[in-house]
């Protein structure tokens, strides 16, 4: 029995990848995943693989594509992966209750005892996947933290994970005036970085590196975004002043960025002049800002638009192998609830399979809450 207090199954799953599920990334492996423990996931991982899932994608026909560094997308919309696993969940007998909610949970001899919307309920394991924190009006709640606390589980520090930063200093006017702007760059933080493109938004910076690098972020670092990665900068400026002196350090920059971008850099960065005209130590000056631009974010726009939430139940309380809390049996966390983070790309939706994967053979009957 799955029970949902959502009016709808898989909300998520709807919503992911701009409504097309980023189901899966074919390059999955452990490192690709945030989590106090770093070991904690390669059992279940290696288990139930990528693989294992394209195997059942391809099985109920549903089409999909590479979009690029491994993160696999249906080619029709996120539903498909949905009915594919309503499809599986009846093949199985499962038995959903969707506007269903959890009042209390007890233990009892033989298994849990739960009050809940629909009536009382008894079981012998209980599967608690609930997600995490981020994006209530989807339906989170704090609730598997609560079982976990209730049962004796630690809980790991949560935050939202896969987040654009919110800028509130000088740095705002420029976001916003280039708001809705996608440059490729390579954005590092706490020894972690991303090559991807960064977005300017209203309220600061977002795209996929940004999202990326929010995960390894914490209030009060400072980001350094590189704006020509492919460029060494020192170089490239010597090579213009030689080749182009006459020309002015603003047009050459629109050959790499917008115009307007490339106008706003050189009017608030720089003075814009014939690249002759700027010294050495200018010249130098300029080459730091562009490759190594410092950002402090004010913060983040938080669990109401975060993909994911870091921290959660501490994998120290479970087996790696089946997801079992080692404090009472019978008693599972698995998906978000977890504390185990995917970086963007899929590779949270094959962290929720694998966990969810990762069970002794189905001896008794499981409650899905
Ligand atoms: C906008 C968005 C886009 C995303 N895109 C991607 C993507 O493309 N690829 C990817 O890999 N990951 C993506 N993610 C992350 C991914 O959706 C999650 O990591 C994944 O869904 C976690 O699965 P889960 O089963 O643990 O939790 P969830 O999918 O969050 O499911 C939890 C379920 O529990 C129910 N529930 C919660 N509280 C209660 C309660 N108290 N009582 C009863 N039921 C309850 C909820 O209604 C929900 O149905 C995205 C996330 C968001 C928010």
């Amino acid at each position: 029995m799955l029970l949902d207090h959502a009016n709808k199954a898989g909300k998520k799953i709807l919503m992911s990848g701009g409504g097309r599920c980023n189901f899966t990334n074919l390059f999955t492996e452990p490192a690709n995943f945030l989590s106090g423990n770093a070991h904690f996931c390669k059992s279940a991982l290696a288990r139930y693989t990528q693989w294992d899932f394209i195997e059942m994608v391809c099985r109920h026909g549903v089409p999909y594509h590479e979009k690029k560094l491994g993160q696999l997308f249906c080619d029709n919309k996120a539903s498909d992966i949905l009915d594919m696993l309503l499809d599986e969940c009846r093949q199985a007998g499962a038995d959903l209750r969707l506007n269903t909610s959890v009042q209390t949970i007890e233990r009892t001899e033989s298994g849990f005892h739960l009050q809940t919307s629909l009536g009382d309920v008894g079981c012998a394991s209980l599967v608690i996947a609930t997600g995490g924190l981020s994006i209530p009006t989807l339906g989170a709640s704090g609730f598997g933290y609560q079982v976990a606390k209730q049962f004796g589980h630690d809980l790991l520090p949560t935050r939202a994970g896969l987040v654009p930063f919110t800028i509130t200093d000088q740095l705002k006017e420029l976001c916003t005036e280039l708001s809705g702007t996608s440059v490729d760059c390579l954005v590092s933080c706490n020894d972690q970085s991303f090559r991807e493109n960064i977005l300017f938004t209203h309220r600061g910076l977002s795209g996929p590196a940004i999202l990326q690098i929010s995960s390894f972020w914490e209030s009060g670092d400072t980001v350094e975004i590189n704006l020509m990665p492919d460029h060494d900068v020192p170089t490239w400026l010597q090579q213009q002043q030689a080749e182009r002196p006459n020309s002015e350090l603003k047009t050459l920059l629109g050959e790499i960025f917008t115009k307007k971008m490339a106008n706003l850099l050189a009017d608030n960065w720089f003075v814009s002049k014939p690249m002759k005209q700027y010294t050495h130590a200018e010249a130098a000056a300029i080459a730091a800002a562009l490759e190594d631009w410092p950002i402090v974010a004010s913060g983040t726009e938080g669990y109401r638009t975060a993909e994911v939430t870091l921290g959660g139940v501490d994998t120290d309380g479970l087996s790696s192998t089946t997801m079992e809390s080692r404090l009472h049996k019978g008693l599972y966390f698995i998906g978000e609830v977890v504390d185990v983070t995917g970086w963007l790309g899929g590779y949270n939706f094959q962290w929720a399979w694998a966990s969810a994967h990762a069970r002794p053979k189905p001896t008794i009957t499981n409650l899905m809450v």
